[in-house]
């Protein structure tokens, strides 16, 4: 068998878990796989990059954090190696030049166009274990890329379904999926299968672990995932196409911090506005999730939509820079909210799950300030510090047993 295996940060974060790593890799390879591993930068490395290079410049060229955030990467798969050649195994780290892991140019947002597969086989077939840095990528001008937060799952996958591997595991610090946040949600449990539709829901709308990038490669290519601890042997989460247990109504609940609500006010109430200011954000490669349109005073209107934190500054940017072409008359950015969203495959046939929704947040008292919805998910934008109350009651409502 072909095996991927990905490590995140806290499973690499010091000496012990280094080899604790090793060893799990090592008996794989003894039983006569092959065996490729993708490693995130150890611990808070890549936190720690960044409040380094926001102390010396705020607004640092993206291609130059680039260049720094892909150094933690490269240290743990380095470190990798050496602790399995201590342990009398051959393995090789390679970074992604070495592999060519070909990647668009949006340096911090890259995407995977290609991936080489020529190098690593050749190390496969010469018996090593090979070590592959997460995260980053290069791009057509020879420069260092990165996925954005988060992107080593999606290194994992796109070498997964390059190298046609049997099995694609990454490895975490918790179990595997969970039904909501568990540090928040006492009565939160695992999940044992679900689906790739409802995996990338929750993913893209908070659920940190999984990367939603690697969640949409895997439904792609068909790789199959298993989400579960680097600490234990317990079984995880298995992604795949169509989840085993009955379509439950709700499967999880997600919570995202991170959202910042952009209102843009006064804009002429004509055809083709929504049209020139979403066409703006998209050809500057930032996501809008939440959209909310309101008649404005005068015959004009007013749309209000969500970003994530990371790209608040750029979309601002862009529309101040744009805000005569597209007739806005006042630009308003709030940080204080909270995306709060279910996620069901169930909710396809089953009338009246955003009701239940809105009933458990209105029986704690909680204000819907924005409402989202799609086949499968239902998302309120509600006040950041609504949101351990918001998603106890929710979950409680539609997960407890
Ligand atoms: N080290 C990167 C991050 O902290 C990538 C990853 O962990 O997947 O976001
Ligand atoms: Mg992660």
């Amino acid at each position: 068998m072909l095996i991927v295996k990905k490590f995140g940060g806290s499973s690499v974060a010091n000496k012990e878990r280094i080899f604790n790593v090793a060893n799990r890799c090592i008996e794989d390879y003894k039983k006569g796989n092959k065996v490729v591993v993708v490693l995130s930068a150890m611990g808070d490395t890549t936190d720690e990059l960044i409040e380094q290079a926001e102390a010396i410049n705020p607004n640092a060229p993206k291609r130059e954090m680039d260049m720094l955030l892909s150094c933690g990467e490269q240290m743990s798969v380095a470190y990798m190696a050496m602790a399995m050649a201590s342990l009398g195994v051959p393995a090789i780290s390679l970074n992604a030049f070495q592999v060519a892991m070909h990647t668009t140019s949006a340096y911090s947002a890259a995407k995977f166009k290609r991936v080489d597969t020529e190098r690593i086989n050749n190390e496969l077939d010469a018996g090593k274990i090979v070590i592959v840095t997460g995260f980053q990528g290069i791009n057509k001008f020879d420069d260092i890329t990165t996925l954005g937060r988060g992107g080593s799952d999606t290194t994992a996958v796109a070498l997964a379904a390059a190298l046609r591997a049997d099995a694609c595991e990454i490895y975490t610090d918790v179990d595997g999926v969970y039904t909501a946040d568990p540090r928040v949600v006492p009565n939160a449990h695992k999940i044992e299968e679900i689906s790739y539709d409802e995996m990338l829901e929750l993913a893209t709308l908070g659920a940190k672990v999984l990367h939603n990038r690697s969640v949409e490669m895997a439904k792609k290519y068909g790789v199959q995932l298993v989400v579960r601890s680097s600490l234990n042997n317990s079984e995880g989460t298995i992604v795949k196409e169509v989840a085993n247990v009955e379509s439950m109504l709700v499967s999880g609940v997600a919570v995202d911090k991170k959202a910042v609500r952009i209102a843009v006010i006064g804009l002429k109430n004509e055809p083709g506005i929504a049209f020139k200011l979403f066409d703006l954000l998209a050809k500057n490669n930032i996501n809008v999730d939440v959209i909310l349109q309101s008649i404005g005073r005068e015959d004009t209107k007013d749309i209000s939509f969500t970003v994530s934190e990371e790209q608040a500054s750029d979309a601002m940017r862009v529309l101040k820079e744009n805000q005569e072409r597209l007739t806005i008359q006042k630009i308003e950015e709030e940080e204080n909210v909270a995306k709060l969203s279910i996620v069901g495959a169930g909710m396809q046939t089953h009338a009246g799950v955003a009701a239940k929704m809105f009933e458990a947040l209105y029986s704690v008292g909680v204000n819907i300030r924005m409402i989202a919805s799609s086949e499968i998910r239902v998302t309120v934008l509600i006040d950041v510090d609504d949101v351990d109350i918001a998603m106890k009651a929710v979950h409680d409502k539609f997960l407890d047993d």
